[in-house]
C-alpha cells in the first residue's frame, strides 16, 4: 500500500482513528473486539470471521454459489450481508 501526499487531507477530528490505534478493532458487524492480523481487519473494521462471511456473501451475490453451500454454522452470519 502506497501513501500519497494527497492523502494528507485525511483529518476529520475524532472517532475514526479510535478503532485503529494499537491494531484493536471493534467489528462493526458482530461487535467482537479483534486485532488487525494482516487480513484487512482494519480496512473493513470487521473481524476476520465477518470479513470471510462477507466475501462468501459476495460470492453468492455473484452467483458463484448459494447459501445452501455455506456450512450451517456460518449461514446466519453470511446472511447478514445478503
Ligand atoms: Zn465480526
Amino acid at each position: 500500500m502506497t501513501k500519497t501526499k494527497s492523502n494528507s487531507h485525511f483529518g476529520k477530528s475524532g472517532g475514526v482513528f479510535g478503532n485503529r490505534t494499537g491494531g484493536v478493532i471493534t467489528c462493526t458487524n458482530c461487535g467482537k473486539r479483534t486485532r488487525d492480523t494482516g487480513h484487512n481487519e482494519g480496512t473493513f473494521e470487521m473481524c476476520r470471521r465477518c470479513i470471510e462471511a462477507q466475501e462468501t456473501a459476495n460470492g453468492i451475490l455473484d452467483g458463484q454459489y448459494t447459501l445452501d453451500d455455506v456450512p450451517e454454522k456460518d449461514r446466519d452470519l453470511v446472511a447478514t450481508f445478503l
